[in-house]
């Protein structure tokens, strides 16, 4: 109570200095690094968008909400994409500081290459949000993703459900992709104990180069050979890599045998799910994530603090986060999920499967 009072006279005080002291004409006072880059009252607030990629469908998703939201919040987004260039990315980012945004939101290629940037970010007075993936070892001053241990532990989960036992094929994301490690430490959690009791092995552990398919394809298509195709599951971490990965198994025939999970609820992936090629994706409502990214990027420029659930340690400090609830999809709950929150639309979705098995109502 006593500590609540004397700090609220405290801040009166100072309000009372500071204006006495405007008032007075005293403003020539350089102005400390971290208010530089603050929007000012009646301008209109420039936001710096820095993407990764924007060839995975996923992030055409996140790129359209987060610049609309924005709008409707009066801000102005100025969007760059890197192609998976951690160069281009950083160079991409200086340049954004230099144009003078008023905050920098950033989607890292990999989570430490990006980390000085923070530095340059604050050195103008900027604050930087990491969007979806973190930005480690660096001193970032929010993180907005979704619970990426829970995507990992329900990948496994709806696998280890279809195949409780037999050889496990583990196809990880982009090794530079600080999320890629969570899904596995997620997926481990489920699948450890059941390793070390010795239902399930591990005959492959491989990591997709920047999420591609291509990528993906190459690397089941080894994983068969070197297994002489027995292989009972794939935990793939997102849709892009199953996609490649359910390409290699059709190959041989095993495409619909073989359980194997996603995430993003990509369009292909949902067609794959009903068709019954891929059994499950991770639904994460990007409008969710990309609407309050905006609110946080705009309160960031203003100065202002926004709220967090909690902290992430991101390998240097603990990172203000908020953290969103992912959903697991498989054909069962289709309709209720992807499609009932518009995210992908029925006639697509089904597109592939005769009409007299689409669901009704
Ligand atoms: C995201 C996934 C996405 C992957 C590839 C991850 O950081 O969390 O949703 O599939 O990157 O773009």
């Amino acid at each position: 109570m006593f500590k609540k009072k004397s700090v609220k006279m405290l801040a009166m005080v100072s309000v009372l200095i500071v204006s006495l002291f405007m008032m007075a004409g005293c403003t020539k006072q350089e102005p400390t690094a971290a208010k530089e880059g603050t929007a000012q009252k009646g301008k209109t607030i420039k936001i710096g968008l820095s993407m990764d990629d924007l060839r995975l469908e996923r992030w055409q998703h996140d790129r359209d909400l987060f610049v609309g939201k924005a709008k409707e919040l009066g801000a102005e987004v100025v969007v760059q994409s890197a192609n998976g260039d951690d160069q281009t990315q950083f160079s991409q980012c200086e340049n954004l500081i230099a144009q003078g945004v008023n905050v920098l939101v950033v989607i890292p290629h990999n989570g430490e290459a990006m980390a000085p940037i923070i530095e340059q970010a604050h050195k103008a007075g900027i604050k930087v949000l990491s969007y979806d993936r973190l930005i480690t070892k660096s001193d970032v001053d929010y993180y907005i993703s979704f619970d990426n241990i829970k995507v990992g532990e329900m990948q496994a989960e709806s696998i280890v459900k279809l195949a409780p036992k037999g050889n496990y094929f583990l196809m990880g994301g982009s090794p530079t992709d600080n999320n890629a490690k969570m899904f596995r430490s997620g997926q481990m959690k489920v699948l450890k104990p059941l390793i070390d009791k010795g239902d399930i092995k591990v005959i492959g552990d491989q990591w997709a180069k920047d999420w591609l398919p291509e990528e993906a394809l190459k690397i089941m298509e080894n994983g068969l050979t070197a297994n002489n195709n027995k292989i009972d599951a794939v935990v793939t971490s997102n849709d892009s890599t199953a996609g490649g990965a359910i390409q290699a198994l059709t190959a041989q025939g095993m495409a619909g045998k073989v359980p194997i999970s996603g995430q993003d609820a990509e369009l292909a992936a949902c067609q794959r799910i009903v068709e019954g090629l891929q059994t499950m994706t991770v639904y994460k409502p990007i409008k969710l994530l990309a609407t309050a990214a905006a609110d946080v990027a705009v309160k960031l420029a203003k100065g202002e603090t926004p709220k967090s659930d909690g902290v992430v340690n991101n390998g240097k400090i603990d990172v203000p986060s908020v953290l969103l609830t992912p959903v697991a999809v498989d054909a069962k709950n289709m309709v209720e999920t992807v499609i009932k929150d518009g995210f992908n639309k029925l006639e697509e979705v089904y597109k592939n499967v005769p009409k007299d098995k689409w669901p009704k109502g």
